[in-house]
């Protein structure tokens, strides 16, 4: 369990990128903070890996104040997946899926062969594994970013807009690919992404983060599309689900998936 209690965080220059945030990710979930671009998500999540301290408030990880455990330690355990992958360019793809694994002091060899199955576990054929990332199409790339963190086996994956960078198509699959790991796996996952539509596809639960790093709602996505909190909450499922969101949702009283089918269809003026 990943819990902030009060955590807020003021760069030097005065910015307040996240202000006094409480919330609970809890075990085998997949969190999604989502919200406009300069609201906190990368900032959140960088303070669970400590990446970024907070300046005030305290993250706890299983219990354990991070701020006394041993940055490296702590990264061991957890997953850290952006969007250009990260992948190390001088190594071919089978070594950057057995990096973790390696350095936990698993023998190349083995970690190797584990690395193939990985891979082709996130739908990679095998015979990719000999090259280099640059030699990898963009979705590619972020399925050997997927695969690494997959190899390596934290308990903990945190995801920054991991995949838009990529086209329409394979973010629509890379999405699924998340949500057949996660049913087998079940991780505990923070992803953060811009994409509303996103956020309500994969997350168990939804943090929609607003202008000043303040948490305005945090909850599963059915009751967020059905009860957003306030004006802010429902101007952002609204805007970014690129139809006439609440009033449309409210006059027509059709459950939310149906309500997708209608948007579309392009069906205007209900
Ligand atoms: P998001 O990931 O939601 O787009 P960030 O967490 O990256 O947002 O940033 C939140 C706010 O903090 C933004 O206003 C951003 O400009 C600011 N910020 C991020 N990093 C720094 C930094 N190193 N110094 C000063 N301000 C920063
Ligand atoms: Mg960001």
């Amino acid at each position: 369990m990943i819990e902030f209690a009060g955590v807020t965080k003021q760069y030097p220059d005065g910015t307040v990128a996240v202000d006094n945030l409480d919330l609970v990710v809890p075990d085998g979930t997949l969190t999604v903070f989502v919200g406009p671009s300069g609201c906190g998500k990368t900032t959140s999540m960088r303070m669970i890996n400590r990446m970024i301290e907070p300046t005030s408030g305290t993250l706890t990880v299983d219990g354990s104040d991070i701020s006394t455990v041993d940055p490296v330690k702590l990264r061991l355990g957890i997953g850290y997946v952006i969007q250009s992958a990260g992948l190390m360019p001088h190594q071919r793809v089978i070594d950057n899926v057995a990096t973790v694994p390696v350095l936990k002091g698993e023998s190349r060899r083995k970690a190797r062969k584990a690395a193939l199955g990985v891979l082709e576990r996130v739908g990679l054929d095998p015979e990719l594994a000999k090259r280099y990332p640059a030699q990898l199409s963009g979705g590619q790339q972020q399925r050997v970013g997927v695969a690494r963190a997959r190899a390596a086996d934290p308990p903990i994956l945190l995801m920054d807009e991991p995949f838009s960078a990529v086209d329409p198509v394979v973010r629509e699959e890379l999405q699924t690919e998340i949500l057949r790991l996660q049913d087998e796996l079940h991780k505990t996952i923070v992803f953060v992404t811009h994409d509303i539509d996103e956020a309500v596809k994969i997350g168990d639960r939804v943090a929609v983060f607003g202008r000043g790093g303040v948490l305005e709602q945090y909850d599963a996505p059915e009751r967020l599309l059905s009860n957003p909190a306030n004006d802010f909450v429902a101007g952002f499922i609204g805007a970014d689900r690129g139809y006439r969101g609440l009033q449309f949702r409210h006059a027509t009283g059709l459950p939310m998936h149906e309500l997708r089918v209608v948007a579309e269809s392009g069906i205007d003026g209900l």
